[in-house]
């Protein structure tokens, strides 16, 4: 298979969760998470109409994107990997979404960023919904404090996200996600990845953020989905 045949199969695949599921979201977006993969390789499926591209480290994402979006103004790039204070200005310049906003402090320094240059991208929460000691992400008990505190600074949130414990059934965070969203009457919920994405879609995923399924298996030490 190659890098279209696959992303084919996964909008297929999307569209079929949809149909099956009771209660879809409005719309489910793909996210190609194209952290490891070359220019090349997000070109090809770029040139397969895809345009929503979901990286997790702001210096790669710094090497690849700039030209990238260039060529396809209609590029749409989420950060889905852990925001330092420090790369706030550079993150703000580049991505249209960060889904990966965790701490008060970060919404500070996103304020303080868009209160220089006037950027600010769209945003999501990430939260830890299996209150893993390594894993970013804000504390289920801490999120509805971190959603008032961005609200309060008039940041553009827009949902929530989460990577479930990889040893774990994903369906109650999933479901757990969708009621928190929900009552914080926020509209999107990012979650599902190559492996239960479908799943995601069930409990409304709007956005699932795949990788491997796409552009194949990473290395091991190229995955840094934790801190
Ligand atoms: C790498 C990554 C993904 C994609 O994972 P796959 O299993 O390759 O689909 C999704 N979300 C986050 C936050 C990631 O870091």
């Amino acid at each position: 298979m190659t890098v279209s045949q696959n992303l084919g199969d996964i909008l297929a695949r999307i569209d079929a969760a949809r149909k099956a599921a009771i209660q879809p979201a409005p719309a489910t977006m793909l996210v190609a998470v194209s952290k490891t993969v070359d220019e090349a390789g997000i070109r090809e499926v770029l040139d397969a109409g895809q345009r929503l591209f979901g990286e997790n480290r702001v210096q790669e994402a710094m090497s690849k994107f700039p030209a990238l979006k260039n060529d396809y103004p209609d590029l749409e790039l989420h950060l889905i990997g852990p925001l330092q204070t420090n790369k706030v200005k550079e993150a703000a310049a580049l991505f249209d979404v960060i889904q990966s906003l965790d701490r008060p402090r970060l919404a500070d320094a996103l304020a303080a960023e868009r209160e220089k240059s006037g950027r600010c991208p769209r945003l999501f929460i990430q939260v830890n919904t299996g209150e893993e000691p390594q894993k970013a992400g804000v504390l289920p008990a801490e999120t509805a404090a971190l959603i008032a505190q961005a609200r309060k600074l008039d940041l553009p949130l827009e949902g929530l996200m989460c990577i479930p414990p990889a040893d774990d059934d994903a369906a109650p965070h999933f479901a757990f996600l969708a009621k928190l969203a929900r009552d914080h009457g926020l509209a999107n919920l990012s979650m599902g990845m190559s492996g239960d994405f479908e799943l995601a879609v069930k409990f409304g995923a709007t956005h699932v953020r795949v990788g491997t399924a796409i552009f194949g298996t990473r290395q091991k030490t190229d995955q840094p989905i934790t801190i």
